[in-house]
């Protein structure tokens, strides 16, 4: 600091003073938002170290330039008129309130800011000092949020299916009665001598298996509805996605407070994948294990991915295992057929579902009983191609 006393009450008056240029010299250093200092005809006089790695551009660079050239769109344009109508109107739309922009930086590349601009009148003109936060982690976990929501609709489009299930199980019961009626109508044919009834019963058994092919439709359609048809693939990052679908899959249950631990191979990265389908996979095979393990003691959910071993390169397994009662062997043959269930609230879709977005994936699923009990279903997906080398 100077020697020479600073005018102690008018700060104003000293603006140029060396030891004043020094305070504001350290401040632009040192302040953590951007900081953009400017003349009422939008001249910038001052650019924070914060601004300059925030937008770019060093300070030399940017000293004497219009602050426009920070902006983008209509405010980039407008600018001048901003600063022309508060001047005149002295209304404020901006100053002292804060808004979300649009600014631009040195590559032209395009973020959202928050943006704050404080005045002060200095020897008759305005200065006005803009504090600009950079928005986009903000709004990336936003968006972030977005996507989980959009998730959990579809989440809860999966419950759904219990309420739609009546509503099919009327559709479903009238071929199945039909198909029972011409069945049995059927039998008691064969043992007519009458020639003539060779013909009825033919007919009997077309429109039998015309009736069964119906009742196909019927669950094919649900199916595809559950698993949204179409299948589109990209590299998405395994690990957040199972992170992920263990998060929603303990939103959605009481039985919440059970362990589930994530272990991903570290060689896994990417891989192909619908993300939502797949979380939906491994959000149904946690809520099943969820359900087996009710009642068991130090129960806990294991979802592991992995590369196996031997077989096809360029796979990883991932493996939902839980250390509840396991599946009798007549179950197991069973577990993937629609409507096998063992429980009274049970659709018995859930792992056809699985099964059915698995295989569009071209991956397959499977029980495998481990040795220490439990379950564990475990299915396979392709990894990004670049990284099955590893
Ligand atoms: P739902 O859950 O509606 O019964 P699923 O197709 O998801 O339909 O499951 C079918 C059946 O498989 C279940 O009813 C249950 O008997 C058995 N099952 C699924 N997961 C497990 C598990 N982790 N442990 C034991 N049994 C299971």
């Amino acid at each position: 600091m100077s020697d020479t006393p600073s005018p102690p009450s008018t700060p104003l008056s000293g603006f140029d003073a060396p030891a004043l240029q020094q305070h504001l010299a350290s401040i632009l250093a040192s302040v953590p938002d951007a900081m953009i200092v400017t003349d009422e005809a939008g001249v910038i006089l001052a650019f924070s170290r914060a601004a300059e790695t925030l937008f770019g551009y060093t300070a030399d660079e940017m000293m004497g330039q219009p602050v426009n050239r920070l902006m983008a769109g209509r405010d980039r344009t407008n600018h001048g008129k901003y600063i022309g109508n508060y001047l005149r109107t002295g209304e404020r739309q901006i100053i002292g309130k804060g808004r979300v922009v649009i600014a631009a930086r040195a590559d032209g590349t395009l973020f959202p800011i928050d943006l704050k601009i404080g005045e002060a009148l200095i020897a008759g003109h305005y200065v006005f000092t803009a504090f600009i936060r950079d928005l986009t982690d903000q709004q990336r976990s936003e968006m972030r949020m977005q996507e989980m929501q959009a998730e959990l609709v579809h989440f809860s489009r999966l419950s759904a299916v219990g309420t739609m299930a009546s509503a099919l199980a009327h559709e479903l019961n009238q071929p199945l009665t039909a198909v029972a009626n011409y069945l049995e109508a059927s039998r008691d044919l064969l043992d007519s001598p009458d020639p003539e009834m060779r013909e009825i019963l033919h007919e009997a058994l077309t429109e039998a298996a015309r009736q069964a092919v119906r009742a196909g439709e019927i669950v094919r359609k649900l199916r595809s509805y559950v698993s949204r048809g179409e299948v589109e693939a990209r590299p998405v990052a395994l690990e957040p996605l199972l992170a992920d679908a263990i998060a929603l899959s303990r939103l959605s249950r009481e039985a919440a407070d059970i362990p589930v631990k994530l272990e991903v191979d570290e060689r896994i990265q990417r891989v192909l994948a619908d993300p939502v389908q797949v979380q939906q996979v491994v959000i149904n095979l946690i809520r099943n294990a969820i359900d087996a393990l009710a009642g068991t003691g130090d129960a806990r959910i294991v979802v592991r991915a992995l590369i196996p071993v031997g077989g096809e390169t360029g796979l990883v397994a991932i493996e939902v295992c839980d250390n509840g009662p396991g599946l009798s062997a007549e179950m197991k043959e069973t577990i993937f057929k629609p409507f096998a269930t063992t429980k009274s609230q049970g659709m018995g879709l859930g792992l056809s579902i699985c099964q059915t977005i698995v295989e569009a994936h071209g991956g397959t699923i499977l029980a495998i009983s481990p040795p220490e009990g439990g379950i564990c279903f475990r299915f396979t997906l392709r990894l990004e191609a670049d990284t099955s080398e590893i």
